[in-house]
């Protein structure tokens, strides 16, 4: 008998009225082993998940990155209460919207000035907008994944719907190498508008490449963006420009700055922010939506306090580290790789014998499962897990690796998984968390 019976109802139900039954690829039941993982969640608390059925789970995925501090936090809910009673949204500016964004100014060494939206793809696409108008060019060059529009998703093979045209002006280089970029800027001399890319990826920048992106860009007189939706209040309360000190001409946030609230913000240099104000078009009906404005203060508050920081790398350089003694233990360094900073670190499969490195996620995914953790292979640290919710997690990857383990050796998951394999919609082309 399933213990989410629930779940599995709401599945049903979901999927003849949503595609996917989720809002967000990486929520959708095909990221998980169908059957034997919970699809609904009914509340978090702290770094606990509660499922539909009443199922606890640790959660490591953190809505996706948003989740910084923890669910259901006193402080910020109470801030949004207390807002709750005077209002969401006005006809004209609230207060906290300055003092959100004299915040975001104090803290994030690029931004002159501040506009908030509400996706991380709405910050990272106003800041394309932005970089064309001030450069007059139209090519982008871009590293990672940076939403779901247009300028984005068409540099990708999921393309379909999106004109050659738009495109075709897309170009992608390669993280940690640099010749990658400097061979777009010879083939498209002048043309270069913007140079975006997530600054952390993998392992983080090595032979001071994200210094040597911005020289060239600048050498090129191309805008630098760094795209911090991911990388932003969860490596370090300035992100990736504080943490190697290299400071972009933009920035985009989103994720980690409200704890679970819709918002995010596009920052940068006054000179290029201006030109929202001779009408490039930044503008949201939700943009200055007060519930989420005072709820990313008290976030951003609890963020700043002195210590935080240490204690997420803490956490996650435990978790990292106890993942590679167990995979050096099982002698499984050939079939899971470990990659990530401590904040934001976890594992990646390969194929082996007849398994292919989905059989293998599965596997871990299922056992992780029935040991209470919830994770899509990466994971994020926030302020309310502790060493003993670590532990969890470690006992659970133990387990998953004593299967993987099994699995590899009859050469077959049989009698090892019980619910469906996962069956992500992007197959290794786009990064996960989306
Ligand atoms: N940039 C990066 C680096 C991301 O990971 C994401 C989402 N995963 C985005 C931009 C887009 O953010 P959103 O889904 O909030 O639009």
């Amino acid at each position: 008998m399933s213990n989410y019976k629930k779940s599995d109802e709401l599945l049903k139900r979901a999927v003849k009225v949503t595609p996917l039954g989720a809002q967000t690829y990486s929520k959708s039941y095909r990221y998980y082993c169908q059957g034997d993982s919970p699809t609904f969640i009914d509340r978090g608390d702290g770094c606990y998940l509660y499922d539909v059925d009443g199922n606890k789970f640790i959660d490591f995925v953190c809505a996706l990155g948003p989740i910084t501090i923890g669910y259901n936090n006193k402080e910020i809910n109470d801030a949004i209460k207390e807002q709750l009673d005077k209002g969401i949204s006005f006809s004209l500016q609230a207060e906290v919207e300055v003092d959100l964004a004299e915040k975001i100014t104090e803290i994030i060494p690029c931004a002159e000035m501040v506009r908030f939206v509400k996706n991380g793809g709405d910050a990272t696409t106003a800041a394309i907008r932005l970089s064309r108008a001030f450069t007059g060019r139209d090519i982008v060059a871009l590293s990672g994944y940076h939403g779901m529009h247009d300028w984005s998703i068409g540099s990708t093979e999921n393309n379909r719907g999106i004109p050659a045209d738009v495109s075709n002006l897309t170009k992608t280089f390669e993280y940690n190498n640099i010749d990658s970029l400097k061979e777009l800027f010879d083939e498209y001399p002048n043309q270069i508008a913007a140079v975006i890319l997530e600054p952390i990826q993998a392992n983080g920048p090595k032979d001071d490449f994200l210094q040597k992106v911005k020289e060239l860009t600048h050498e090129n007189s191309a805008v630098l963006i760094f795209d911090e939706v991911v990388s932003g209040f969860r490596y370090a309360l300035g992100g990736a420009s504080e943490l190697y000190d290299v400071v972009p001409d933009m920035a985009a946030f989103g994720k980690g700055m409200g704890n679970g609230l819709a918002i995010s913000a596009v920052a940068g240099k006054k000179e290029i922010m201006e030109l929202i104000e001779e009408g490039i078009f930044v503008s949201t009906t939700f943009g200055g939506e007060a519930l989420s404005m005072v709820g990313s203060m008290t976030a951003l508050k609890i963020l700043e306090k002195p210590g935080a920081y240490d204690y997420i790398w803490k956490l996650g350089t435990m978790l990292k580290e106890g993942l590679e003694s167990l995979i050096e233990q099982y002698e499984l360094e050939d079939v899971i790789l470990v990659s990530g900073l401590p904040p934001h670190c976890g594992v990646e499969f390969e194929d082996v014998g007849s398994l292919d490195y989905l059989d293998i996620n599965s596997i871990y995914s299922q056992a992780m499962i029935h040991n209470g953790v919830i994770t899509v292979g990466i994971n994020n640290i926030n302020l309310s897990h502790t060493e003993k919710e670590i532990e969890v997690f470690l006992t659970a990857a133990e387990e998953a690796m004593v299967n993987i383990k099994k699995a590899i050796e009859q050469d077959s998951t049989e009698g090892i998984l019980i619910g469906k394999k996962v069956d992500p919609v992007f197959k290794r082309n786009i990064v996960e968390e989306n």
